[in-house]
């Protein structure tokens, strides 16, 4: 489902039509099958997925320490399966980054390009420009057994950067950090990114984390890519029902396609209500389908609305509040309502609600 790239960007890093089995036979595995990724230059590219979808795989295969069982890397538009991890322009940034503990900041951030017998003058300026672009200039003589974590992550991404890799694998590197460390480095991943131009390709399972920093994500489950696009794309247009369940909350309702012409739908509810919806890509046409609706784009009503039921749970969040609706056809609505001055919308459990979903909100899912 890789759209075309638009004519301006250039492609980085291409993964074309990788599947990766491990072992043999009858007790092989999948990984990864059939993946296509393009990613731009200058591009904060995320595959996000849950556990065991094969992020790690396919980062390790751009890196050099994974071979595809079939398919191709290409970097620059070249093939690179001849060449060696380390003679790749790529660097790798892990959760756990195992920088040098008896050597100091300044030290670990130097050692790649020491590795490299660049000029010492370089090495120098080089070192100086990453610990400021990271923010531990201050520290850069204190030895790493002697620094936070936060701090070892920032030096871990100098020392990664130092070299000017074309691309900058990072696998996880936040899920270590506590929760508003991580939110900070989040910011500070994105400015790095923007400042320094290199390409990241960032790996998560917190689809959260994925809509904070990319200019696009590839969201993945069980070695394939379901959908590829910008954060909005894939919040407000979800492909299909993993990608509309993963990401976000998500209502889904059963309906009835009446009618499809240019992109939107017409579709008829349990309820008999018959809505607008639009079409995702990829949709074929047929009689029965899932339409999506976001607990954000609907609201409960005292009377009306095209879906009705009684209130089940009430839950409060400080800034809005989600109320639970049990439908009279069966299944839970979610609507989530803002919390204004003047309080909640005042519905209570046990409540007759109506649910009024949004002009444009529904969505038809492909699968
Ligand atoms: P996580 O977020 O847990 O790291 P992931 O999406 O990165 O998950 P991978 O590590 O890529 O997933 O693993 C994908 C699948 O391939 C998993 O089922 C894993 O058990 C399997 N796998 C990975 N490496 C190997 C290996 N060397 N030998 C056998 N199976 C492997």
């Amino acid at each position: 489902p890789e759209p075309a790239v638009p004519q301006g960007k250039r492609v980085a890093i291409e993964a074309r039509g990788i599947v990766k089995e491990f072992g043999q036979g009858a007790g092989s595995l999948r990984a990864l099958d059939n993946v296509s990724v393009a990613i731009r230059e200058n591009e904060f590219f995320t595959l996000l997925g849950p556990s065991g979808c094969g992020k790690t795989t396919l980062l390790r295969m751009i890196a050099g320490f994974e071979f595809p069982t079939e398919g191709a890397i290409l970097l620059n538009g070249e093939d690179i399966a001849g060449l060696p991890p380390f003679k790749r322009p790529i660097n790798t940034v892990f959760q756990s980054y195992a920088l040098f503990p008896h050597l100091t900041v300044w030290e670990n951030v130097a050692f790649g390009l020491q590795m490299l017998g660049r000029p010492k003058a370089e090495i120098a300026s080089r070192v100086a420009a990453m610990l400021k672009l990271v923010r531990m200039e201050e520290l850069a003589q204190r030895r790493t057994d002697q620094i936070s974590g936060g701090q070892g992550q920032r030096v871990a991404l100098a020392r990664a950067l130092a070299p000017s890799p074309k691309v900058l694998l990072l696998d996880e590197p936040l899920s270590a950090l506590d929760y508003k460390l991580r939110k900070e480095m989040q910011i500070e991943l994105k400015r790095m990114q923007h400042e320094t131009g290199i390409t990241f390709v960032f790996v998560t399972h917190d689809q959260e984390e994925a809509l904070t920093m990319s200019d696009r994500i590839a969201v993945m489950s069980k070695g394939r890519v379901l959908q590829i696009g910008a954060p909005t794309d894939i919040y407000d247009k979800p492909a299909d029902r993993f990608v509309a369940d993963f990401i976000g909350e998500s209502n889904f309702l059963p309906a009835t396609l009446l009618s499809l012409s240019s992109g939107v739908a017409r579709v008829k509810l349990a309820s008999g209500a018959e809505i607008p919806a639009t079409v995702a890509e990829g949709l074929v046409p047929r009689e029965s389908v899932t339409i999506v609706v976001r607990p954000e784009h609907a609201r409960a009503v005292r009377e009306g609305g095209q879906v009705s039921g009684r209130v089940e749970n009430v839950v409060y969040f400080g800034t809005d509040t989600h109320i639970h609706v049990a439908l009279a056809g069966g299944g839970t609505f979610i609507v989530r309502q803002q919390n204004s001055r003047n309080g909640v919308a005042g519905f209570q459990v046990g409540d007759a609600a109506g649910i009024e979903i949004a002009a444009d909100a529904a969505q038809v899912l492909r699968d």
